[in-house]
């Protein structure tokens, strides 16, 4: 092929690209608005939404103008064009979303299974997709993939795990946990996904540190929109900062990490391993759970100004114990704003937007964001 019929291909790709995208940002418009946004000409757009149409990504939503003179219609984006599936998997639960175009989860199923690396197991997973898009009644041809998000570190090319103490999984790949997924299948280390569901709630913010506050701690740091992976995959594993001297013991095999004190798990283990039971306790006042509250929120506050100083971006905190911070943001703020030597508040400090689902979901929106960059 010429080069110049190469060139050629690319500036239409290039047209087609920008004009879906401005559409999925910026909806609805006119024909005249992308005229006017992208500097084109009305043939190349009106050629562009007629293709996009037939493909079932663009429709008319309505028309605006004066009601004596000609009426312009506008077009959007079909959300429910594409979709894509999340999977959560930690030690004894599966959860299951099924995220759209623009982010906003249309299926969710959170069911007890206990992990374990056997052929079964990932005869239930397969079984999960199956009742998803069975349930849900998306179209499986316009199905994006299927994210799967888990505990441990994840090899670049998103194909198997190269850390995974927690599930002891080191080495698993995703041609095993897809064995039973006739999908594109990729999978996610849990707080990446998470921090990257949280990144797409929150359009504004461009730099952030995401701390999952689940049975272990996680961490994942977003810098101008992107995960910052590291040079070896390694980055934001917060869990392993040390905050005390010879302390505690962790999974790791250190002493003193955060984990083994700001773990969810340190809530839990007062009231049998459920942590809605343990906010309850504090809801009435017992004096046990003030006290392990308290102490908690002390080595919370001690990480988040740590991580402060270092990243002095937005910080975000979710997971288990993130689900229920609402109503004790304001306390920890004051705890973290004793702390903070450069200013007097910790505005910075937020509470997830996605609760349970934030890991299942982000593994899902890292399809939709390929889509949608690339189309
Ligand atoms: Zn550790």
């Amino acid at each position: 092929m010429s080069t110049k019929k190469t060139a050629n291909m690319a500036i239409k790709h290039l047209n087609r690209t920008n004009i879906f995208q401005l559409l999925y940002r910026q909806e609805p418009k006119t024909k005249q608005d992308i005229v006017a946004s992208l500097h084109l000409c009305l043939p190349t757009v009106t050629q562009n939404i007629n293709q996009l149409a037939d493909e079932g990504l663009v429709t008319e939503s309505g028309s605006i103008g004066n009601t004596g003179g000609r009426r312009a219609k506008t077009y959007t984006t079909v959300k429910n064009a594409r979709t894509a599936i999340g999977l959560d998997i930690t030690r004894n639960h599966v959860t299951t979303v099924i995220v759209n175009l623009t982010g906003e989860i249309c299926y969710r199923v959170r069911i007890r299974q206990a992990f374990s690396r056997t052929d079964s197991y990932y005869q239930f997973l397969g079984k999960q997709v199956e009742n998803a898009v069975e349930e849900s009644g998306i179209n499986p041809s316009h199905l994006l993939g299927v994210g799967i998000g888990v505990p441990g570190l994840i090899t670049e090319d998103n194909q198997s795990v190269f850390y995974g103490e927690i599930l002891n999984f080191t080495g698993a790949t995703c041609s095993e946990f897809s064995k039973y997924i006739p999908y594109h299948t990729a999978l996610y280390n849990d707080a990446n996904a998470a921090g990257f569901a949280e990144l797409w709630a929150r359009k504004e913010l461009n730099n952030a540190f995401y701390i999952m506050l689940s049975n272990n701690i996680g961490g994942s740091i977003a810098i101008h929109n992107q995960i910052y992976t590291g040079n070896f995959l390694r980055s934001g594993e917060v869990g392993h900062i040390r905050i005390v001297p010879d302390g505690r013991p962790c999974y790791c095999g250190q002493r003193g990490c955060v984990d083994a004190y700001c773990a969810a798990t340190e809530l839990s283990s007062l009231t049998g391993g459920d942590l809605s039971t343990f906010f309850k306790l504090l809801k009435g006042d017992d004096e046990k759970a003030l006290d392990v509250w308290n102490q908690y929120l002390d080595y919370l506050a001690l990480t988040i100004i740590n991580v402060h100083m270092l990243f002095d971006s937005t910080i975000i905190l979710g997971g288990y114990v993130g689900e229920f911070l609402d109503d004790y943001i304001n306390e920890l703020r004051e705890r973290v704003r004793l702390l903070n030597p450069f200013e007097d508040n910790a505005d910075f400090l937020w509470v997830c937007s996605y609760k349970t689902e934030a890991i299942a979901a982000g593994a899902a929106l890292n399809f939709i964001a390929d889509f949608v960059n690339s189309i």
